[in-house]
């Protein structure tokens, strides 16, 4: 069945990462002064560079490319090759980066079994490796606020602070992985710069619930933050004239960070719709811009549901057989929410039985 010409767009929820720059950050991108960021000569890149550091209370930052490059960045600020990462088992890092701390700094991953991808001190208990040629040097515990995959749910502060001291005192690093931190903060009513206060390294994406066309900051002290520079070049990541995306990272740290409370409460919104609907689950319970929601199998698979809101205009992608994952943002009206939670309800109401997935080949189980 075509797509059904009533909708005069489509209403894409599968990631924050759709939206398209507003008409204000294209004329802050306009304006941009810039230099050869490589040499230390981008004035936008290094304002903002200082504008975040500020805003973490951290000495030092590296813009760069994505929150991939960020990621790897810090796995190899913070460690030597044969080193051990200690990490939830739905994080990004382990999960969606290709392997990349094993292929390009010879790290490996222990994963820990956490709740809604956040783990306490009863799960790292004993996982630090003891000092034995046995073993490899666990060397780094990576949080993930807010969890992607562990369903959108934000770190409690105490949970983080004593996760983060006991890391501390086994000797080992902190890294955050906030490509949305700004959602975390949101829900939980903390400040970005209180809840990384123990944090050793953070990054941040500006291209998720931000708006922005790419980009992402990794911040920590000085020393690291040297490391992470060398990093950033040998992955091919060195920029030149990058104050064009950077002017758009402080536009949208300036327009777009209070209006992602828009973004939750139409999250919520959908997920309150669906939720009445038979045969639909919400799990976890919706607290930023992630709705996660399952489907009971008599009524069909995730992907068929995915085929058949397709036809009406709305893009929501499995993310497990009968798992599918709709999230809001900057592009997404109110309106386009309950439109999308109809959409759900109707495809239901009308079966799923002979739904074509062919177009879902290589998109399912989107990571972003
Ligand atoms: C999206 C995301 C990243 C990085 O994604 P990029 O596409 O490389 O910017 C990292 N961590 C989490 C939790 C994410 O959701």
């Amino acid at each position: 069945m075509p797509i059904d010409k009533t909708h005069a767009k489509i209403i894409d929820l599968r990631s924050d990462t759709v939206t398209k720059p507003t008409a204000g950050m294209r004329q802050a991108i306009f304006e941009a002064e810039v230099g050869d960021d490589m040499s230390g000569e981008d004035p936008t890149v290094n304002r903002l560079e200082r504008i975040v550091c500020e805003l973490l209370g951290k000495e030092a930052a590296v813009y760069n490319c994505s929150g991939t490059q960020s990621n790897q960045m810090a796995v190899r600020a913070h460690c030597q090759q044969g080193d051990e990462i200690l990490i939830d088992e739905t994080g990004h890092i382990v999960n969606y980066e290709q392997g990349g701390a094993a292929a390009m700094s010879g790290v490996s991953a222990r994963t820990l079994r956490g709740r809604n991808g956040m783990f306490d001190l009863s799960d790292l208990e004993g996982k630090v490796r003891p000092d034995n040629q046995h073993y490899c040097v666990t060397r780094l515990v990576c949080i993930e606020n807010t969890t992607n995959h562990g369903g959108g749910r934000a770190w409690p502060l105490e949970q983080m602070n004593r996760v983060a001291t006991w890391a501390h005192d086994h000797g080992l690093k902190v890294h955050v992985d906030g490509a949305r931190l700004f959602n975390a903060c949101l829900a939980q009513g903390y400040s970005a710069r209180e809840f990384v206060t123990q944090a050793d390294t953070i990054s941040i994406c500006f291209s998720k619930g931000l708006g922005c066309p790419m980009g992402s900051i990794l911040v920590g002290d000085a020393a690291t933050m040297t490391r992470a520079r060398r990093a950033r070049k040998m992955f091919g990541g060195a920029l030149r004239q990058a104050g064009m995306m950077a002017a758009a990272a402080v536009y949208a740290l300036e327009h777009h960070v209070e209006r992602l409370a828009e973004d939750h409460a139409n999250a919520l919104a959908f997920s309150d719709a669906i939720s009445k609907i038979d045969g639909v689950r919400i799990e976890p319970a919706v607290e930023s811009n992630l709705v996660f929601f399952h489907l009971a199998p008599s009524l069909g698979t995730a992907a068929q549901l995915s085929g058949k809101l397709l036809e009406r205009g709305v893009r929501i992608n499995p993310s497990g057989g009968q798992r599918l994952r709709a999230c809001s943002h900057l592009d997404a009206t109110r309106a386009d929410l309950l439109f999308a939670a109809e959409a759900v309800r109707a495809s239901l109401d009308a079966g799923l039985g002979d739904a074509n997935t062919n177009h879902l080949a290589g998109s399912a189980y989107e990571s972003k």
